[in-house]
């Protein structure tokens, strides 16, 4: 829909319009309102090039579009029925549990494999681990892939599936060959369409879930949408949406908390939410409450950082991951705050 800064187009404003939009087999239909017109794009109004040129007309105040930026994430999209499983549970069903370390140690393997009989323990459904890792200081521990045979270790232990993020195309081959069930693409990827193209190349065609955290950058939730229909559009509708917080921080915080958007992800898309709350507040002692709002929100799941004794891990674990035994009454309360929300 396209608003003129005037009442109306003159006739030759109107001629320059239907040119543009007939480069992308559009038309225009002229919608006279008693004070103002506005001119209705009869066709797909999805190309970003067409709106781009209307937008940088001098005399067009604004173009509105109706249709979907991303229309298999949709909530009317055809994939709406379309339920993702992961840890045994069907998301939506059943709040989805998964905790772990933020690292995991491969000098260290019997402190992971603790850490997973707790958590199981605790009732988690799958663990979460970090093999390679993201940091924000590049002289900071960056992982090791010998851990990759750990984190696949204690899912054989355990029989729980796993979480790990990869950050590139050799990670992502090394990771799908040794079977990690689920990868993770990390808020700092979150905008990195080429990582993302070739995850949902190579996921296409198996049951691997991809979790998809929001870019601490991203804006608009159209952003993070679009990026989690990328995937996608590649053939694995297995996607996992992740608000982790975003930058500039809440003083006291490491991010921004954003469980809150959950209710707007959910009100555009059909895709399960699963928030993570540890990177979020960036603080064991606040990862409670963040849970049990993210749930009180509409989250399908929860991935918390969890580690058998904090002080001694690696990466964010000594500041941010919670016991075991904190993770077993993190889950009670927030099962009961899903209670009341779904009944
Ligand atoms: C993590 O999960 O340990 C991690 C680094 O996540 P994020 O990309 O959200 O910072
Ligand atoms: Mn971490």
């Amino acid at each position: 829909m396209i608003i003129p800064k005037s009442p109306k187009l003159t006739d030759a404003q109107l001629t320059e319009i239907r040119s543009i939009v007939g480069d992308f087999n559009c038309s225009i239909q002229v919608i006279e309102g008693a004070g103002q017109n506005v001119y209705a794009i009869v066709g797909d109004e999805r190309h970003e090039l067409m709106i781009n040129r209307i937008e940088g007309l001098a005399y067009v105040d604004r173009v509105d579009t109706i249709q979907s930026p991303h229309k298999l994430l949709d909530v009317r999209s055809e994939l709406k029925n379309h339920r993702v499983v992961f840890g045994g549970v069907e998301l939506g069903k059943e709040l989805l549990l998964i905790g772990g370390h933020c690292t995991v140690d491969p000098n260290d393997a019997n402190k992971f494999f603790e850490t997973a009989d707790a958590l199981k323990e605790a009732g988690v459904h799958a663990l979460r681990g970090g093999v390679w890792k993201p940091r924000t200081n590049p002289y900071s521990y960056q992982g090791d892939v010998k851990a990759l045979d750990v984190l696949m270790e204690a899912s054989q232990r355990t029989g729980l599936p796993v979480n790990a993020e990869v950050m590139d195309e050799e990670q992502l081959d090394i990771a799908l060959d040794a079977g990690v069930h689920m990868l993770q693409i990390g808020t700092r990827n979150a905008l990195n369409y080429s990582l993302l193209r070739q995850v949902g190349q190579k996921v296409a065609g198996r049951d691997t879930v991809v979790l998809l955290k929001r870019g601490r950058h991203m804006g608009p939730v159209n952003e993070f949408i679009s990026a989690a229909e990328y995937i996608v559009n590649f053939g694995n509708p297995n996607v996992v949406l992740c608000p982790r917080g975003t930058l500039p921080g809440l003083e006291g915080y490491r991010n921004q908390p954003d469980e809150s958007i959950t209710p707007l992800l959910k009100e555009k898309t059909w895709a399960p939410v699963v928030v993570d709350p540890s990177h979020s507040v960036g603080k064991a002692m606040y990862v409670e409450s963040c849970s049990m709002a993210a749930v009180a929100y509409g989250a399908d799941g929860l991935c918390i950082e969890s580690h058998l004794d904090p002080v001694s891990g690696l990466g964010d674990d000594p500041k941010q991951a919670i016991t075991p035994e904190a993770f077993k009454s993190l889950a009670e309360k927030c099962r009961a705050i899903w209670k009341l929300k779904r009944g």
